[in-house]
């Protein structure tokens, strides 16, 4: 039966390039000829090597940077700069550490014309989801590694951003925050109390990427580019990547 249903594409990239110029001359090209669709309401993982040029694609996307060549669309618009409706978790959380919980997450609305009274309730909202209820006057400094993650969060989601990029958020957290951290996420997720559409995940760390993503992107080095499609199903249960895809991953 053929459905009506209609799927949004959130994030369309075709043959995006990136060069950098060298200092000794000539040019560095990072990502070649990059193609990848996302789709509302999934979590795609992009699994590659350090260096392979992962943020350097994140960064195009978000409209910090702009592509030597290629195209890269969000909600079918051209990025040109940084779009409204994404927003941005980083590995190194880059909080502000003059400024308290409360006013880290709420500086998240500070592109969006929005009272007050309304910026203020939309920060503890997103404080709450995250677990931190409790804690908005706290500097980062007085919070774990995890916590301020979450806070990382917190002013990502207090957008209600369409898109939520996340370039490597778990990696520096120990084994069991970041293991807490990625299940608390996926509950909201799967909860559907995320106020997001989708979610791109850049990882190294295959484990994870078949635990939180619903299809995952094979990312190759020198230069970067999407080699590969791995749908999740195939891997689980327990968290395994099928072993076809094994020399795959070693191939990158
Ligand atoms: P990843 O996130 O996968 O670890 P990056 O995107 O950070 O990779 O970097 C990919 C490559 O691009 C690296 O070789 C890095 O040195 C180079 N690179 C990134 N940004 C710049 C820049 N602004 N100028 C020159 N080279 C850069
Ligand atoms: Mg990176």
């Amino acid at each position: 039966m053929a459905s009506t249903l209609q799927v949004q594409t959130v994030l369309q990239i075709e043959g995006v390039r990136k060069a950098f110029p060298r200092p000794s001359g000539g040019e560095l090209t990072v990502l070649d000829n990059v193609d990848m669709t996302l789709k509302e309401g999934e979590i795609v993982g992009l699994l590659g090597r350090s260096g392979s040029g992962k943020s350097t694609l994140l960064r195009i996307m978000a409209g910090l940077i702009e592509p030597t060549g290629g195209k890269a669309r969000f909600l079918g618009k051209p990025i040109d700069g940084p779009a409204e409706g994404i927003a941005m978790v980083f590995q190194t959380f880059a909080l502000f550490p003059w400024l308290t919980v409360l006013q880290n997450v709420q500086l998240g609305l500070d592109a969006l014309q929005i009272p007050a009274d309304e910026a203020h309730k939309r920060a503890l909202e997103a404080i709450d989801l995250v677990g931190l209820d409790g804690f908005e006057s706290a500097y980062p400094k007085e919070l774990s590694g995890g916590m301020r993650q979450r806070v990382g969060f917190a002013r990502a989601l207090v957008v209600h951003p369409d898109l939520l990029l996340m370039d490597e958020p778990f990696s520096a957290l120990d084994v069991l925050t970041a293991e807490t951290l990625r299940t608390d996420l996926l509950d909201l997720w799967s909860e559907g109390r995320m106020p997001i559409k989708s979610i791109l995940l850049v990882t190294h760390n295959i484990e994870e990427a078949v635990l939180m993503c619903d299809r995952i992107l094979l990312f190759s080095s020198n230069p970067g580019r999407v080699i590969a499609e791995i749908p999740v199903d195939i891997t689980r249960p327990r968290n395994r990547l099928d072993p076809k895809f094994r020399r795959l991953v070693d191939s990158i």
